[in-house]
C-alpha cells in the first residue's frame, strides 16, 4: 500500500511529459478536422499505437503496474487536453478492456485484453456494450438476452445495444446481457463477442453534440453464437452467484453479488473524470492567454476584476477536481474502496467543472468564442458528455446519496 501524495514519481513525470507532447504535436492540430468530419481518426489512433500509447503494454503498465493509482488520471489529462473526440478513440478500447479484467479470469484477460488493441500493424479495437435504446441509467433493465445452448456448450445473445463508443467498428465487443431478467442486475453476465462473429452488426451511427470523432452506434445482436469459454468469470462462478441472487430474493440475509457493468463503472469514474479535467484546462488555458492578449477600452481584458475573477474561479475549480480525481483514484487501488462514493464524487466534481469552465471561456473570447474559428465552442460541446456517460449527474448524486446515508434513496 502507497501513501497518499500529490507528487508524482519519475516514471508518471515522464508518462506525462510523452503525452502532453504528443497531445500537443499530434492531437491538438487534428482536431479540429475531425470533429468536422464526424468520423473516426484511423490515422491518429495509428500514430499513437506506433508510439505504445495506443497499446495493451501502455494501458497495463498504467494500471496494473502502479500503486499510487494517478499514472492513469495524469495520462488521460495530458491527452483530452489535446482533444476529447480524438482522446477517446485512443482511450474508448479501455472500457472494453476494464470490462475483460474486472470480470474475467487471468486467462481470459490475457487472451482478450490485447486483441482490444491489436498491434500497431493492425490496430483493433474493443467496444465495452451495456446501454439499450430502453436502459441507460436502469441498468439492471437490460433486455438483451443470454440464453445457453448446453448441446453445444455456445450462449446465444439476442438484443439491440445503444450509445456504444466503437459499436460495430471494434473487433472485440464485451456484452453485459440477461442470464435471468428477473434477477435484474444480479441476473445479468458479460460476454466477448470475438472478431467476426456472424450475427453482430452496427446500427445507426449517432450524429452528435460533441465529441464528433469518436465513434457511436448501436450494436445489433441477432442470435450471436459465441463459445461457452467467452462467458467472463466462467459458468461455474455465474452458477454459483444465480443462485445466491435467486437466494436473496426470499431470504434479506444473503448478500445477492454486484451487477458486472456496475463494477466496472466503480472502477473508471475517476478516469473519466480526468478526461474532463484536462478538457477544461485546455479551455481555462486558452482564455487565460486571450484575456492577457485582447484589448478593450484600451487595456487588456484581464485587468477587469471581472475577467480576472473569472478566470481564478476556473483554476480553482480545475484544482479542485484533480484533487478529487487523484485521491479517488489512490482510494479505489489503496484505500479499500469507496466508503462516500468518492468515485462518483470526483467524476460529479469534474464533469460540472468541464462544463461551466469552456462556457466562462466562451464568455472570456466573446463573439470569437462563439464561433468554429476559435476552439473554446468545441471544447463547451465536448465537455457536455462528462455529465451523461458513465453515470449521468443525477445517478452520481443517487450513488453518493445512498453511501453518505446508508438509506435507499430513490
Ligand atoms: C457519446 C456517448 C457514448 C456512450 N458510450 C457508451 C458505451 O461505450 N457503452 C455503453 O454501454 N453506454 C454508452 N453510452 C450510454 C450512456 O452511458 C447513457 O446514455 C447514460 O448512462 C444515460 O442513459 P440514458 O441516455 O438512457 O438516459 P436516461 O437513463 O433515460 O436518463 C434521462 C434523464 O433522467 C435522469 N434519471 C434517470 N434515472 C434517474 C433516477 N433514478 N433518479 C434521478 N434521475 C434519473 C438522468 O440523470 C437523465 O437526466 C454512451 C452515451 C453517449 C451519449
Amino acid at each position: 500500500m502507497s501513501d497518499f501524495s500529490v507528487s508524482l514519481n519519475e516514471d508518471q513525470l515522464q508518462i506525462q511529459k510523452w503525452i502532453h507532447d504528443f497531445a500537443e504535436d499530434v492531437v491538438r492540430p487534428a482536431a479540429e478536422e475531425w470533429d468536422e468530419r464526424e468520423e473516426f481518426p484511423w490515422p491518429i489512433v495509428e500514430e499513437a499505437a506506433k508510439i505504445g500509447l495506443y497499446s495493451f503494454d501502455f494501458i497495463a503498465q498504467a494500471m496494473l503496474g502502479d500503486p499510487t493509482g494517478l499514472t492513469m488520471p495524469v495520462a488521460l489529462e495530458e491527452l483530452f487536453w489535446g482533444d476529447a473526440g480524438i482522446g477517446l478513440s485512443i482511450f474508448g478500447s479501455s472500457l472494453a478492456a476494464a470490462g475483460i479484467a474486472g470480470n474475467g479470469t487471468p486467462e481470459q484477460t490475457m487472451e482478450w485484453v490485447p486483441q482490444c488493441y491489436g498491434t500497431p500493424e493492425k490496430v483493433q479495437l474493443g467496444a465495452f456494450c451495456v446501454s439499450e435504446p430502453d436502459a441507460g441509467s436502469d441498468v439492471s433493465s437490460l433486455r438483451t438476452r443470454a440464453v445457453y445452448d448446453e448441446a453445444n456448450d455456445e450462449w446465444v445473445l439476442n438484443g439491440t445495444k445503444a450509445w456504444i463508443t466503437n459499436g460495430g467498428i471494434a473487433d472485440i465487443h464485451v456484452v453485459v446481457a440477461a442470464v435471468d431478467p428477473e434477477l435484474k442486475g444480479r441476473g445479468q453476465a458479460s460476454f466477448v463477442v470475438p472478431p467476426n462473429t456472424p450475427g453482430l452488426s452496427m446500427g445507426q451511427k449517432y450524429k452528435k453534440h460533441g465529441i464528433k470523432a469518436s465513434h457511436t452506434s448501436e450494436v445489433v445482436l441477432d442470435d450471436v453464437r459465441i463459445p461457452g469459454s467467452c462467458l467472463l468469470g466462467g459458468k461455474e462462478k455465474l452458477d454459483e452467484k444465480l443462485a445466491k441472487a435467486r437466494e436473496a430474493l426470499t431470504n434479506p440475509q444473503v448478500s445477492s453479488g454486484k451487477q458486472p457493468a456496475m463494477a466496472t463503472f466503480e472502477a473508471t469514474r475517476p478516469a473519466v473524470g480526468a478526461q474532463a479535467v484536462g478538457i477544461a484546462r485546455a479551455a481555462y488555458e486558452y482564455a487565460l492567454q486571450y484575456a492577457q492578449e485582447r484589448h478593450a477600452f484600451g487595456k487588456p481584458i484581464i485587468m477587469n476584476q471581472s475577467i480576472a475573477f473569472m478566470l481564478a474561479d476556473m483554476a480553482t475549480q480545475i484544482e479542485a477536481s484533480r484533487l478529487m480525481i487523484w485521491r479517488a483514484s489512490w482510494l479505489s487501488k489503496n484505500g479499500g474502496g469507496y466508503t462516500m462514493g468518492e468515485g462518483s464524487m470526483s467524476k460529479l466534481m469534474a464533469g460540472r467543472t468541464a462544463v461551466w469552465v469552456t462556457e466562462r471561456a466562451i464568455q472570456i473570447l466573446g463573439g470569437y468564442g462563439y464561433t468554429r474559428e476559435y476552439p473554446v465552442e468545441r471544447w463547451h460541446r465536448d465537455s457536455k458528455i462528462y455529465d451523461i456517460f458513465e453515470g449521468t449527474e443525477q445517478i452520481q448524486q443517487l450513488v453518493i446519496a445512498r453511501a453518505i446515508t446508508g438509506l435507499r434513496i430513490e
